[in-house]
């Protein structure tokens, strides 16, 4: 048997891709790049194939695809070109792929992610709005294929990961505290709040990362998709996760027991080191990420978060109290009010009102199809667009 573990990385010109491949340039005796995809970004695409020559590049875009496919056969590479989101199932599910990457933006990585999940393959999750809009079917997949793993790569459950023993009994937890650097705009007030542009919102204090992340980071938004998050991969019940302000982001989640320990996971502020925890798990493979020197960072402060400034976190937690499809409709609001806000389009406190308003004109029913889901995804979507316009 082969060594090599094959890898699709989807979304591999993405902040996380690029760092994916990062470390995955560290192992070239241990890992394969099977797949490659982005929505539109050619020329990095391009590169990414040139140096890895994967079996298979999808770019979201029909002409993109024939420049893509005409420039790497000018270069002797042999790599399949497709442009259809269908094609980012069949990368996801290839028979001979191992690990799959997901590390798209937004709610569109629900599909591919699933589909990965029922293949059996281990899914490396970056992409937290799939579990947030469709945690429940995602969890089913996992129970009914045995051979399937998720393994968390967002740094908050990857250190929460970290910290639980393999057959942990949530009996012996007492709470998963999340930590949450604050965003751009901690000590800021209600009054400078409304008028901060989509510049200063994505220029994070401590992490690189995409667009859409850093707006969300800026409005805790980031952190209620999280809460969201670890309810569905740890099982603890909604009541056990805890959000706390930890500004310098080096304690990067903590789980307290019944017997008031806590255990953490501490490092610099770098996504390397839990990709390359995800990728080589249950081993430990080198990241390339910078070491924590205590000596330099001496200082751990904490702070509850204001639930009054930054009305996001609020809005998750009560999606996720309300249940059903009620966190995917939050997700799709959001999504659709962070691409405006980006645009200049809307204010930083309109994001969470379009939230609100598209979240009470739906009924937070129940859902047992990822049909259902992608079709109320539609549907919030439409929505929250039409109150931008008006
Ligand atoms: P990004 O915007 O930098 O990259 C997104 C990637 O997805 C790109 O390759 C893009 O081409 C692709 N993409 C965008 N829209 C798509 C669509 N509709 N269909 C298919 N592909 C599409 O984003 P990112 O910061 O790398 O984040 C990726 C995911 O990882 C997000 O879910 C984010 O919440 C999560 N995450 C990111 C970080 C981080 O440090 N960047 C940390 C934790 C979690
Ligand atoms: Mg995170």
């Amino acid at each position: 048997m082969s060594n090599y573990k094959n890898i699709t990385v989807l979304g591999s010109t993405g902040s996380i891709g690029c760092n994916t491949l990062e470390v995955v340039r560290l192992h070239p005796d241990k890992y394969i790049v099977k797949a490659l995809t982005a929505s539109g970004n050619l020329d990095k695409l391009f590169a990414q194939c040139v140096e890895f020559k994967p079996e298979y590049a999808i770019i979201l875009d029909q002409e993109k695809s024939r420049i893509l496919a005409d420039k790497l056969r000018l270069h002797n590479i042999s790599t399949k070109v497709l442009f259809t989101p269908n094609d980012l199932v069949k990368v996801a599910t290839l028979e001979q792929v191992d690990i799959v990457m997901s590390a798209i933006v937004g709610s569109s990585g629900l599909l591919p992610t699933l589909e990965a999940v029922k293949a059996g393959k281990k899914v490396l999750l970056a992409n937290k709005e799939s579990l947030v809009a469709g945690g429940k079917i995602i969890n089913q997949a996992l129970k009914e294929c045995s051979n399937a793993r998720l393994i968390p790569v967002d740094s908050e459950h990857s250190a929460i990961f970290q910290s639980l023993p393999p057959n942990y009994s949530v009996a012996e937890i007492n709470k998963i505290i999340l930590t949450a650097s604050g965003g751009p705009f901690r000590g800021f007030s209600r009054e400078q709040l409304c008028d901060v542009t989509p510049e200063q919102a994505i220029k994070h204090p401590n992490w690189s990362m995409g667009q859409k992340i850093s707006v969300d980071s800026s409005t805790l938004m980031n952190k209620g998709l999280e809460v969201i998050e670890a309810y569905w991969l740890f099982g603890t019940g909604l009541d056990k996760i805890e959000v706390v302000v930890h500004p310098q982001s080096i304690i990067h989640s903590m789980v307290e027991y019944t017997d008031s320990s806590i255990v953490a996971q501490l490092g610099t502020a770098d996504m390397k080191t839990p990709i390359a925890y995800a990728l080589a798990y249950p081993k430990r493979i080198v990241s390339g990420s910078k070491r924590l020197d205590f000596m330099l960072s001496s200082t751990l402060t904490f702070e509850k978060p204001d639930y009054e400034r930054f009305p996001c976190l609020q809005l998750a937690f009560d999606a996720l109290k309300s249940g059903g499809v009620a966190p995917a409709v939050l997700n799709a609001a959001n999504e659709i009010a962070v691409s405006a806000f980006l645009d200049h389009r809307i204010k930083f406190y309109d994001i969470n009102i379009i939230i609100n308003q598209t979240m009470a004109n739906f009924a937070h029913n129940d859902y047992n199809s990822v049909e259902e889901i992608i079709e109320v995804d539609q549907q919030a979507r439409k929505f929250a667009t039409s109150i931008i316009k008006t």
